[in-house]
């Protein structure tokens, strides 16, 4: 299928991207970054937005940096950068061990941190590790920048904290070491702290497979996380 029509535009600075958002607030506009999600919405009438922004010309809104322990990852940063990198493989191991799992790499050439994380596909890979590891996002409106912890930002499934006149400009995420630092060693047994861990969930039935199936399978990927993480640690694997 094709796209509704839409008006269009590529602006080059962040302060010219929001002034869109507001400008065209009628037309409900959204933001285009690697269109892996949108562009499918768009095709199969999903999303009918009057208004696309597209944010690739925008200047400052990828790349990869420190600012003291903080690894800041620009909102463009394709997933096949954050993969390649090696300060995200240092400093955020389980994101550049998990980003290798999304898609295929044509979808992790074009597709953005960003845009996974304001999609919040409740099955995909990036906003999982957000929360898992604590990051802050920044997201750029009228009245300026605020940060919002991943566990704010992402409120359910394809649902964030960001209003309509926001753009998610980076994602902090504290290095690994420093999550870890003085942590002690748990002497709960990894399938204890997994049964701990899926306590008072309930996830959904379908087609695909029952509430009770999904929350066995939670219970299992959790304790192998946790054996795979521990084993790790004693330097094992
Ligand atoms: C064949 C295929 C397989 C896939 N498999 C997986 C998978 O296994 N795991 C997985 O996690 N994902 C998967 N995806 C989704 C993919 O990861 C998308 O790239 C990602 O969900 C969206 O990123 P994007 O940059 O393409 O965003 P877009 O599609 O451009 O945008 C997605 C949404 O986010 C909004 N948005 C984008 N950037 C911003 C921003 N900076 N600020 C505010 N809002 C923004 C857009 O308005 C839109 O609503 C798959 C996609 C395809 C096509």
């Amino acid at each position: 299928m094709k796209p509704p029509p839409f008006s269009y535009a590529a602006p080059t600075t962040l302060a010219e991207a929001v002034g869109l958002l507001t400008e065209h607030a009628e037309a409900e506009p959204r933001v285009l970054a690697g269109g892996q999600s949108l562009i499918p919405l768009l095709n199969f009438r999903l999303a009918k937005p009057g208004y696309l922004i597209d944010l690739r010309n925008v200047a400052g809104l990828s790349g990869i940096r420190h600012e003291g322990d903080v690894l800041v990852i620009g909102a463009m940063t394709r997933m096949s950068e954050l993969e390649r990198s090696a300060q995200v493989a240092v400093a955020a191991p389980l994101l550049a061990e998990a980003v290798g799992f999304v898609a295929h790499t044509p979808v992790r050439n074009s597709g953005t941190i960003g845009g996974s994380l304001a999609h919040a596909d409740p099955a995909a890979e990036l906003p999982a590790v957000a929360l898992a590891s604590g990051a802050d996002l920044v997201a750029a409106g009228p009245a300026g920048s605020r940060r919002i912890p991943a566990a704010e930002f992402l409120r359910g499934p394809f649902s964030t904290a960001l209003a309509p006149d926001e753009i998610l400009t980076a994602i902090r995420a504290a290095a690994a070491e420093q999550v870890l630092a003085g942590a002690a060693a748990e002497a709960a047994t990894a399938a204890e702290a997994a049964r701990a861990g899926v306590e008072g969930l309930a996830p959904a039935g379908d087609l695909h497979a029952s509430g009770q199936t999904r929350l066995d399978l939670a219970r299992t990927y959790l304790r192998r996380g946790i054996e795979l993480a521990m084993s790790r640690a004693r330097n094992e694997r």
